[in-house]
């Protein structure tokens, strides 16, 4: 889940606009429980290391 930064709903992480505002939503990284390298919001996959995310 993440949150409108303008009216803070909790929106589903692949939400690209907030359900309630109307807001694109700022997709945060993801972070690889592995190796820790950043990968774009949405992947399911590392890109570093290919650990499912
Ligand atoms: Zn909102
Ligand atoms: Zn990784």
């Amino acid at each position: 889940m993440i949150k409108c930064p303008k009216c803070k709903t909790e929106n589903p992480s692949e939400m690209k606009f907030c359900g309630n505002c109307g807001t694109k939503m700022k997709q945060a990284d993801v972070v690889c429980s592995k190796c820790k390298t950043k990968n774009k919001a949405g992947s399911k996959f590392c890109g570093n290391c290919g650990n499912k995310l």
